[in-house]
């Protein structure tokens, strides 16, 4: 509820699959190519010229749809969606009207920690249009890039069952997550791999649905949030000053933190949808459905309840894990070798690896950290080897270089010293040439064991096993 109101919220969403080659032709699908260097005249749309489905794109999309819940139909058409615009050469976009591949679906997101179940409407396949470039260069003119026409995407219809923006950013996060987990679109939101266009609406609770607007031009989730926030507000002003509110197409603009209005929105008809001449009935053999649902992977929603109940892990911490796929594999994959408890690992992984990606930007990836080092890590830091500070020390290391654990424990001069001869040896210097905070503790002053063990540390150089230290100190002073 905002200001007495109930928000309802659908979303569209686009993502790019990650195939190599085109949805109709076989030019490349690759982001950042010289402008207008991978074209061909299927996807200029040069007359005459016949499309022939990329039957991956076929693939990846009904592997969204079993990942969503979705009945997948198996037999369907694809249908000319008819619109004038300069980034699209064919003045038609071939996507799925009536029949969509996937549809009746459902998504679980977490929000506070609480589940709530997003309808799907459908999933349907479409190319890509191409891209207007803008610029004080070009003397007043706008240029195209063709290189995006005929991209493949998905593009996933929500029900209208978002209540508010918070609601739309988890849905938004999980689909991201899902789609890196299927490893069907590379998610890169810099790049426009995932958009998606916001159907905001408000009404008074128990009135009827208020009328929609739709927002578009929405490429980040925090703009989604920005953009949601924004609607949601200018429509209850306008409510609340006795005026309507148009069913329109908007435009948001995160730099000014508005959205304004573009035209009245469409309705279908005016797409004059028709089914598309060039290309076949899609029909999907029900074995290669069943193949594809049996390559789907654990998904993130099962990772969390699995990590809370097997691990104990908080809910948070197993959701920050299980939403990267990354992250999620090198943890299971540490578990896997099953020695210590999953907290041993997972402080590492919220600790100081992700405070090195988030500064530096980088990807697990591109770090040295695996499985087998981290492993090795904190089996060392668990059989008092080195102490915790030791570790960190090592992973700072073995984050940039590919370098051997154990090998850098002698380099560093990190071994702790827990010989019991030399430790005791250590504790008799320190408390002869410590009388003063000796005599303290015997007069009560507890704190003057802490000051003690600090200088049996000093004096170790930091090697001395700290909890052993404190122990011999303990006793020792207790014999006095
Ligand atoms: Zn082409």
């Amino acid at each position: 509820m905002v200001r007495g109101y109930e928000v309802v919220i659908g979303l569209e969403t686009h993502a790019e699959l990650s195939t190599n080659s085109k949805i109709y032709c076989d030019c490349k699908n690759q982001f950042g190519l010289e402008v207008n260097s991978q074209v061909c005249p299927i996807c200029m749309g040069m007359p005459g010229a016949l499309p022939t489905l990329n039957e991956t794109v076929v693939d990846y999309a009904i592997k969204m749809g079993h990942a969503l819940n979705c009945n997948i139909n198996r037999v369907c058409k694809q249908d000319r969606k008819n619109y004038f615009y300069p980034d699209l050469p064919k003045a038609y976009q071939i996507s799925q009207a009536e029949v969509p591949l996937c549809e009746n679906g459902y998504v679980d997101i977490l929000v506070d920690g609480e589940e709530r179940r997003i309808g799907i409407t459908r999933i349907h396949i479409e190319e890509d249009a191409g891209k207007l470039l803008h610029s004080d260069k070009f003397d007043g003119c706008s240029l195209v890039d063709l290189n995006r026409c005929g991209v493949p995407l998905i593009e996933i219809v929500s029900e209208p069952d978002m209540r508010s923006s918070a609601e739309a950013k988890a849905y938004l996060e999980t689909l991201k997550s899902i789609l890196q987990y299927l490893d069907i679109c590379d998610c890169k939101m810099q790049e426009g791999s995932i958009r998606c266009d916001v159907n905001v609406s408000v009404h008074k609770p128990g009135e009827p649905m208020g009328t929609r607007s739709e927002m578009k031009n929405v490429n980040s989730f925090s703009a989604a949030v920005r953009g949601i926030d924004f609607e949601v507000n200018r429509q209850i002003d306008i409510l609340e000053n006795g005026g309507t509110i148009d069913q329109e197409t908007r435009r948001w603009d995160d730099v000014k933190g508005e959205s304004v209005s573009m035209r009245s929105k469409e309705d279908a008809q005016d797409y004059r949808y028709f089914p598309e001449p060039d290309l076949l009935t899609i029909v999907v053999d029900k074995d290669r459905v069943n193949n594809l649902k049996a390559e789907i992977p654990e998904l993130p929603n099962a990772k969390i309840l699995r990590y809370v109940k097997e691990y104990n892990l908080p809910q948070k911490e197993a959701t920050f894990i299980a939403e990267s796929v990354e992250l999620a594999k090198l943890f299971d994959d540490c578990l896997a070798k099953d020695k210590y408890p999953a907290k041993s690992y997972s402080v590492w992984l919220l600790g100081d690896l992700v405070k090195y990606l988030n500064e530096t930007g980088k990807n697990l990836s591109d770090t040295m950290i695996n499985a087998d080092n981290l492993t090795e890590l904190v089996g060392l830091i668990e059989n008092k080897t080195i102490s915790n500070a030791g570790g960190k020390k090592i992973f700072a290391v073995i984050l940039k270089e590919a370098k051997d654990v154990n090998k850098l424990v002698d380099e560093l001069g990190l071994a702790q010293v827990s010989d019991i001869g030399l430790l005791e040896k250590i504790a008799n210097e320190v408390l002869a040439a410590n009388e003063k905070s000796v005599n303290d503790f015997k007069n009560g002053k507890t704190n003057a064991l802490g000051f003690l063990v600090g200088q049996c540390m000093k004096a170790s150089k930091g090697k001395a096993n700290p909890g052993m230290m404190k122990e011999i100190i303990s006793k020792k002073l207790e014999e006095i």
